[in-house]
């Protein structure tokens, strides 16, 4: 006589196959048929990377660090951006403005070092809305991949805008459709 510890035992019994179902074509043609209703139905992949998925219009990417008109950086190094960021993930070392670099910083106190951990970023634009000089902004461009880490702390010659006015990262695009969603509120 078999013991059971509870009541909760069920007795299975194993029903016999029918000859259709030995035969599994029902089944089979079930499943194909499935498969090829899919055929007719709207893909939901992207042939990545020749077709790339567009993008949110509020999408944050990679940060850029901004220059004015006259080609200076406009980060003058006051940390707002770090306290703001939720993940500590920028650093930065400030210098005092010389004489002579009036024409390369616009503030009289300027990031000497300046760096962001891409690895600890979560793209949430903290940083942007903190910065009091429109010096950080993220964009529409994705960090690339890496295999080594170390490749991933951005510092100034990575995030800072070329001096060319044609090079210049264009963050207008971004920014006008969070404008434009912002008053659609
Ligand atoms: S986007 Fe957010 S997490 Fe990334 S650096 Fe800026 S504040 Fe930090
Ligand atoms: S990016 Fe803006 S908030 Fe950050 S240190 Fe520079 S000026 Fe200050």
């Amino acid at each position: 006589m078999a013991f059971s510890l509870t009541n909760r035992a069920k007795q299975i019994h194993k029903k016999e196959m029918t000859t259709m179902e030995k035969l599994y074509l029902p089944a089979i043609l079930g499943g194909m048929g499935v498969t090829i209703s899919h055929f007719f139905k709207k893909k939901r992949t992207y042939q990545y990377p020749e077709v790339k998925r567009p993008f949110a219009p509020v999408f944050r990417g990679l940060h850029v660090l901004k220059r004015d008109e006259e080609g200076r950086e406009r980060c003058t190094a006051c940390g707002l951006c770090a306290v703001a960021c939720p993940a500590e993930a920028i650093t930065m070392i400030s210098a005092e403005r010389k004489d002579n670099e009036k024409n390369l910083y616009r503030e009289e106190k300027y990031a000497a070092v300046y760096e962001i951990n891409q690895l600890r970023c979560i793209f949430c634009g903290l940083c942007e809305e903190a910065c009091p000089k429109q010096a950080i902004y993220l964009t529409d461009r994705i960090t690339p991949a890496n295999y080594n880490r170390n490749q991933f702390i951005y510092g100034k010659d990575l995030l800072v805008e070329p001096v060319d006015r044609d090079k210049r990262v264009d963050i207008t695009k971004r920014t006008e459709k969070y404008q434009q969603k912002e008053s659609n509120r």
